[in-house]
């Protein structure tokens, strides 16, 4: 098993998170990837998007351990639960209340199981064949607003105003329940509901990986396909994923070659490799 996870910048803390435990009959996983947004925006939370991902990472491992109950169900009770952490100062109905990507997987009663919500991805190697689950339906709305800002060299003071006017129509089409919008694990348990959910026999499955979009990098910027990631992960030098996606980023400093958000971002990875073996 791998796992880690590395903030894109030194002076922000990592709004990653990554845990897993493994046994001989179960495992179960957990990766979150923190929507902090520009800090000039509010958030109308004391507590920090860091402490938002490490409650609900948390709170999801716990729920999850009852392999009779569902993924759905448990993250609708994790995220519940930190709504319910939160002190009588938050104010849970800002826009931009702290909120994260899941991607949750379980290894139980002969099935592996995985949720996706959000941009983070699920990866399988399902005898051979490799099969990847991530929610791009945040990539359907504020498109517009997503060009201007990839017209524009990262870094410079036009991309983070043009990145201030993206992330804040991003965060009005959060969790509605009516009209056009995404969901994602915030305050609100109904989120937990709109995931992608899906299963594969366990003797057919002979590795996993739980990936932050910082981590699906290596693939989207063509330094190898899916099945060279998880052999990277699989190799004696898996941190090799964090130094080539770290290596490119800086070969492209402004986003010309790889328009985006963030120069660097947080990575997370979790690999469980052939734990039936
Ligand atoms: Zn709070």
């Amino acid at each position: 098993m791998f796992l880690d996870t590395r903030p894109g910048r030194e002076d922000k803390a990592n709004e990653d998170y990554v845990s897993a435990t493994v046994n001989s009959t179960s495992a179960r996983a957990v990766l979150l990837d923190g929507a902090g947004g520009p800090s000039e925006l509010p958030t109308g939370c004391d507590h920090g998007t860091p402490w938002y991902v490490n409650q609900l990472g948390d709170h999801a491992m716990f729920y999850m351990r009852d392999p009779k109950m569902a993924l759905t169900t448990a993250l609708a009770k994790a995220i519940d639960a930190v709504a319910d952490s939160h002190g009588v100062f938050c104010d849970l109905n800002n826009p931009g209340t702290p909120s994260s990507t899941v991607v949750m997987a379980r290894i139980a009663l002969g099935r592996v199981e995985y949720l996706v919500l959000g941009d983070s991805t699920f990866v399988a190697d399902v005898n051979g064949t490799i099969q990847t689950i991530s929610d791009r339906r945040i990539d359907r709305v504020a498109v517009a607003e997503y060009q201007q800002m990839a017209a524009l060299p990262t870094g410079t003071p036009e991309h983070q105003a043009a990145r201030i006017a993206f992330v804040t129509k991003q965060r009005r089409l959060r969790n509605r329940r009516t009209g056009t919008g995404y969901w994602i694990a915030s305050n609100d348990p109904e989120a937990a509901y709109h995931a992608y959910i899906g299963s594969f026999p366990a003797d057919e499955v002979r590795r996993i990986a739980l990936l932050s979009d910082g981590a699906t990098r290596y693939v989207e910027f063509g330094l190898g396909g899916w099945e060279d990631l998880l052999n990277v992960l699989d190799s004696s030098a898996p941190e090799r994923l964090f130094t080539e996606i770290r290596a490119a980023e800086a070969s492209d400093p402004a986003g010309e070659r790889w328009p985006r958000a963030k120069r660097r971002d947080d990575i997370a990875a979790a690999y469980l490799p052939d734990w039936a073996a």
